[in-house]
């Protein structure tokens, strides 16, 4: 197959008009291996979607390939096979380019290393923009300064900044160009848990406000579950899910995706049928889906009472199985105690063997 060039001519009417419909972002059978003693597979025959304006959140344990994913979609790093492509057209590696990274894009990392520590914030975010507008670059620099809503922050140096801030002047900086496409790597690593709803709430407006496509990783699902319209769920370089948050949330295709998302409780076949549930494969039981009373005669056991504030997080046990079970903080548990345990839901896994 000829592979397009990865400058694209002006595009005519009829080549939007194909577009339409499609993901802007689709990335077919990629792999990419690393050297080592043995070669680490950080990516493997993945194909996966993202859509155009929408938040897409790529979530996995550590090392599941996060990170190279990302860089695989904005050209920092070369696929050994199959492509990335944006828009249709493929995505340049390294070799194919003097500046590494689609034009169309940008990434913020996990660290803070683009900025300069000793400037101020606007000239960080100012030094994006040319020469030849002056103008154009002061009010393009003092409203992306406004969309971050760090106005008052122009004139401090990075180094005098928090956590919280420096990501707000990484975004301004990343966001001053106009970029349609932003990339974000664990972006609320390093950001107070106070400061992190906000500016979640804050990037959620400005997908909506102009029309920005976010992809963004993490391992929190926390964060993704109330951030992302999508969800893409990798374990070993492969994808285990894609799709809606609640929906993955609610009917997890694997057992690794319930864990992942929902901290849920997996039962092999023979676990479910001592539960007494109807069940012929194995089951997912999130931990808000069980109740528990206590009974003197009760089968289970408390073992372990993790106090969160407007819960608990209560483990219990009966013979080989131990169940997680989110209880209010104002229920009255022991440690020792008998309990009955009532499951008001389950989701059934085929095919999984746990
Ligand atoms: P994640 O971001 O999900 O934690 P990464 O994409 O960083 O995962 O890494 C996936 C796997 O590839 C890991 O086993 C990691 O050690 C390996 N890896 C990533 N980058 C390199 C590299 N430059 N050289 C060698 N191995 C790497
Ligand atoms: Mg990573």
């Amino acid at each position: 197959m000829a592979i397009s060039t990865t400058n694209p001519p002006s595009c005519s009417v009829r080549d939007d008009v194909q577009r339409i419909g499609l993901p802007l972002i689709h990335g077919e059978n990629v792999s990419r291996t690393f050297a080592g003693k043995e070669p680490i597979v950080a990516i493997s025959g993945l194909s996966f979607d993202i859509s155009e304006r929408k938040i897409t959140a790529i979530i996995g344990e550590s090392g599941s390939g996060k990170s190279t994913l990302l860089k695989l979609i904005y050209g920092l790093l070369e696929a050994d096979s199959g492509e990335v492509r944006y828009r249709g057209w493929r995505v340049p590696n390294p070799r194919e380019k003097l500046i590494p990274g689609h034009d169309a894009m940008r990434m913020v990392s996990q660290g803070f290393d683009d900025l300069n520590t000793y400037a101020n914030v606007w000239d960080n975010v100012a030094s994006q923009l040319s020469n030849t507008d002056l103008e154009g670059k002061f009010s393009e620099t003092e409203a992306s300064l406004r969309r971050l809503r760090i106005t008052h922050l122009a004139k401090q140096r990075i180094a005098d900044l928090s956590g919280g801030e420096k990501q707000r002047v990484a975004l301004a900086r990343a966001l001053v160009n106009n970029p349609e496409v932003l990339l974000m790597d664990e972006p609320f690593n390093q950001v107070d848990a106070s400061f992190r709803d906000t500016l979640q709430r804050d990037i959620r407006s400005i997908v909506e406000e102009t029309g920005l496509t976010v992809v963004l990783v993490s391992h929190d699902p926390a964060e993704v579950l109330a951030m992302a319209d999508e969800l893409i769920v990798l374990k070993d370089g492969q994808l285990m899910a894609s799709g809606h948050p609640a929906q993955l949330y609610h009917q997890p295709p694997n057992a690794y995706t319930a864990r992942l998302l929902a901290k849920s409780n997996i039962l092999s076949t023979d676990e479910a049928q001592l539960l007494s549930l109807e069940a012929h494969t194995a089951v997912a039981i999130h931990p808000e889906w069980l109740s528990i009373t206590t009974n003197e005669q009760g089968s289970f056991l408390v073992q372990d009472i993790q106090f969160k504030g407007f819960y608990q997080l209560v483990a219990v046990q009966h013979e080989s199985v131990t169940l997680y079970v989110i209880t209010n903080a104002t229920d009255h548990l022991e440690d020792g105690i008998h309990v009955d345990i009532r499951v008001d839901h389950f989701h059934p896994l085929p095919g999984q063997s746990v």
